[in-house]
């Protein structure tokens, strides 16, 4: 949006998850004279980029507008196939390099990608003034302050887990922000905005250990008192030092990609992490006061009842601040992906593409505790062992339940019966 707006076009930011509206149809599209509309898409939420764009093609249709569509974001790059023919252009990758072709018409492919970007610090920083006026919410679970801001210093990744997608979204090579690049712009949101706390929203944030104690020697030098987060691999987490000057400079809590307590579903998922690893980043977090989040994944194939409880296992032993388990579900372009379609191991693959394997309901509604039906309108038949133990502890969870209540409204009664005995008395 920066780039676009600084070579002098008006923008306009929607978002609709944040505040719904319907400017396709209220008129606001003839009003505001717009000339293009892109759409950030996202795999998840990709059906209503399909709505959206619908409704901007109906009005094409009527002769009601005559403006671009332009689809971007990660659906872009890892599904194109699924975009409507309609779409005048979809950028996949980088936008940055080739938006301004597209709005000028100067680009005339309509799939488009370019190579990335090799440097990141001549990009302009984030329309904060536009997102600050929006009403989102400007608080971390793991952090005590607030406002905390959402910055993104980092692109790429050279690993391969074989669940994940991001390779085929932002290509294998890391690209980053410099520690220099990354304070201004921390300098400038605590001058603007009274930025409190910034969260690193990226896959790896402390890939780059250099990069990193750059960056915490520049806020130390410069004074600048703000906490911040981020999300990270464990295995970049395991220098004791690194992990002392991240906390010295404010550095509170690390969200950590663990996925398992299992070594052999880490080896099956490609992860390149070892439990070793997990323990000890865990623990150098804990020792300095940052508070390490554990994201956790489990559903994925060939995965047992008896690798859960090594994971269950590995987080009783570290106790780390918090953790989460995500149920896996297929997402397209990823080699775990075409595993699970060309073997056929999933129950079901939605109108998206999305896969999700047999047990999805149960596991959703151990873990979420929700119905799947929340998620993907289908009903599941199939049963895998681990599924099957997984019912028996959610019927034992639901008895247990049961006489927990039967106990409470025993006893209610029993309360209620003394309370009108001594009404009784009373009057
Ligand atoms: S899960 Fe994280 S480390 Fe693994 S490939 Fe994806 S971004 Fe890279």
């Amino acid at each position: 949006m920066s780039i676009v707006r600084n070579a002098g076009h008006k923008v306009f930011f929607i978002d609709n998850y944040l505040r719904p509206t319907d400017f396709i149809e209220s008129g606001f599209m003839k009003q505001k004279d717009i000339d293009i509309v892109a759409i950030h898409a996202n795999t998840i939420c990709f059906r209503d980029t399909l709505r959206m764009a619908h409704s901007l093609e109906k009005l094409r249709e009527r002769g009601e507008w005559r403006g671009k569509i332009i689809v971007g974001g990660p659906h872009a790059s890892v599904a194109p196939e699924t975009i409507p023919e309609f779409v005048d252009h979809v950028v996949q990758g980088e936008g940055e390099k080739v938006i301004l072709d597209v709005i000028t018409g100067e680009e005339r492919e309509r799939v488009v990608r370019k190579e990335s970007l090799k440097e990141l610090d001549h990009l302009p920083f984030q329309p904060w003034d536009i997102f600050n006026g929006l009403p989102y919410d400007y608080t971390c679970p793991w952090m005590d302050v607030q406002p905390v801001f959402t910055m993104n210093t980092s692109r790429g990744c050279p690993f391969d887990c074989n669940f994940c997608s991001v390779c085929s979204i932002w290509g294998r090579r890391y690209t980053s922000f410099s520690a220099l690049r990354i304070v201004e712009e921390i300098e400038y949101l605590v001058r603007e905005y009274g930025a409190r706390g910034i969260y690193f929203r990226e896959d790896n944030f402390t890939l780059d250990g250099k990069r990193v104690s750059d960056f915490c020697s520049k806020l130390r030098k410069k004074n600048i008192d703000i906490s911040w987060a981020c999300e990270t691999r464990v295995d970049t987490l395991t220098d004791e030092g690194l992990v002392e000057e991240m906390s010295r400079s404010g550095c509170g809590a690390v969200y950590l990609g663990v996925e398992s307590g299992s070594q052999r579903i880490l080896d099956m998922l490609n992860k390149k992490i070892t439990i070793e690893q997990i323990e000890k980043a865990v623990c150098l977090a804990t020792k300095y006061n940052i508070r390490a989040y554990c994201s956790l994944i489990t559903g994925v194939p060939g995965e047992t009842y008896e690798d859960f409880l090594l994971t269950k296992k590995l987080i009783d032993d570290l106790k780390p601040y918090s953790y989460s388990f995500g149920v896996f579900v297929g997402i397209p372009n990823s080699p775990l992906y075409r595993h699970i379609l060309e073997n056929n191991l999933y129950e079901h693959k939605d109108d998206i593409g999305l896969l999700y394997l047999p047990g999805y309901d149960v596991r959703a509604e151990y873990f979420y505790g929700r119905d799947s039906k929340n998620f993907v309108d289908y009903d599941f038949k199939e049963r895998t062992d681990f599924d099957k133990k997984l019912l028996i502890e959610l019927q034992k969870k639901k008895m247990m339940q049961k006489i927990d209540d039967m106990a409470a409204s025993r006893l209610l009664s029993l309360f209620a019966r003394g309370i009108k005995k001594i009404a009784r008395l009373a009057f």
